[in-house]
């Protein structure tokens, strides 16, 4: 069988960075020095050819620029390769791979994103182990030839994940992602194991993928808290230019009960600001009108995220407003899921 061919898009990251004798910091470094801290890379069986970022970055640089660069790569590069990898710090990560899912619609081929918590060069990096996996999971066929993976993925840590579902919770271990709400697509240990849930959204059917690149940048992430009063959240919902806010609130979707606040939520909602409630805990999910803490959300207009992570929220608002579709559409795109990122 011929080998698959992988394109690996390096963006920068703790992965390939080497230490500044004189400062200490870590700082971005060639892809040659990445690659040859992995010897044996060859005898994975695919055809490898590497996309370098002209200014390696450490992720927290990373945004909606760095992400339309990476979605125009691949769909300029689509019909040459059979799956793509892509090199990324952690910090981010998570950001990238939600913005990527939703910016790739009809994808029929793997995404597959990962990083290191240590530099491949150091002796006890976990980067080797996450290049290899990624590298033999973008590579993976079933018995037709088909590619195990089609859509947007992140593997860290030895398990494989919907990118869109993670987030980051550790800086120090090297399982630094939890999908809280959505099972592992696969886990790495003497075997690849693949684990089949529900596919990514709707499937491609040989449809022509599309890069969308128009993505709205005036959207916030308000994290709700006590003692956060209504004045308070009126400047920030006044803010010259918002478009969207994704209101992070408490257990199931809960804020405070005031009056003023909700008014000034509504308020919000009739200006044309689409507000989108997710929760800040880790896992479960908005239930709005569980609890009558909810209920003045609801009336105000506020669309639930269900069991969406804040990344994939932040960045499915951000595509959804790029469509430029009508308010009442938008809200009803926003709380559908589109690519597998929320369970209604
Ligand atoms: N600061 C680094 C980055 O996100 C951290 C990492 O890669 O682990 O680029």
């Amino acid at each position: 069988m011929k080998n698959r061919r992988i394109l690996i898009i390096y963006t920068g990251g703790t992965i390939g960075m080497v230490q500044d004798p004189e400062t200490g910091s870590l700082s971005p470094f060639d892809f040659q020095n990445l690659i040859e801290a992995v010897p044996g890379l060859s005898s994975i069986g695919a055809d490898i050819e590497a996309y370098c970022f002209e200014h390696l970055i450490d992720s927290s640089d990373m945004g909606p620029d760095g992400w339309i660069h990476i979605a125009q790569v691949i769909e300029k590069r689509y019909a040459d390769f059979d799956g793509f990898v892509v090199l990324h710090g952690t910090d981010t990560m998570a950001y990238t791979a939600s913005a990527l899912s939703f910016m790739l619609e009809n994808l029929d081929k793997p995404v597959i994103l990962t990083g290191s918590q240590l530099p491949i060069g150091v002796l006890r990096s976990d980067g080797k182990d996450n290049l290899i996996n990624a590298l033999e999971m973008a590579a993976a066929t079933d018995e037709n030839g088909q590619a195990l993976l089609r859509e947007v993925a992140v593997v860290f840590g030895s398990r494989l994940f919907r990118g869109n579902r993670i987030t980051k919770f550790s800086a120090e271990s090297f399982s630094a992602f939890v999908s809280a709400n959505f099972p592992p697509l696969a886990q790495s240990g003497v075997h690849i194991k693949w684990y089949c849930p529900a596919p990514a959204g709707h499937p491609a059917d040989g449809k022509r993928l599309v890069a969308h690149t128009d993505l709205e940048v005036n959207v916030l992430i308000v994290k709700v808290h006590p003692g956060m009063s209504a004045g308070t959240l009126g400047l920030i919902l006044n803010t010259p230019g918002l478009k969207g806010v994704v209101l992070a609130t408490y257990g199931s979707g809960n804020a405070p009960t005031s009056p003023a606040f909700a008014q000034t939520l509504a308020d919000a909602v009739k200006r044309g600001i689409a507000i989108l409630n997710v929760t800040q805990c880790t896992e479960g999910a908005v239930e709005m009108g569980k609890y009558a803490a909810s209920n003045p959300l609801k009336a105000a207009g506020v669309v639930s995220g269900y069991d969406m992570t804040t990344e994939a929220a932040v960045t499915k608002m951000m595509y959804v407003l790029g469509l430029r579709r009508p308010f009442e559409e938008t809200r009803r795109l926003l709380s559908t899921p589109l690519r597998g990122e929320m369970t209604v």
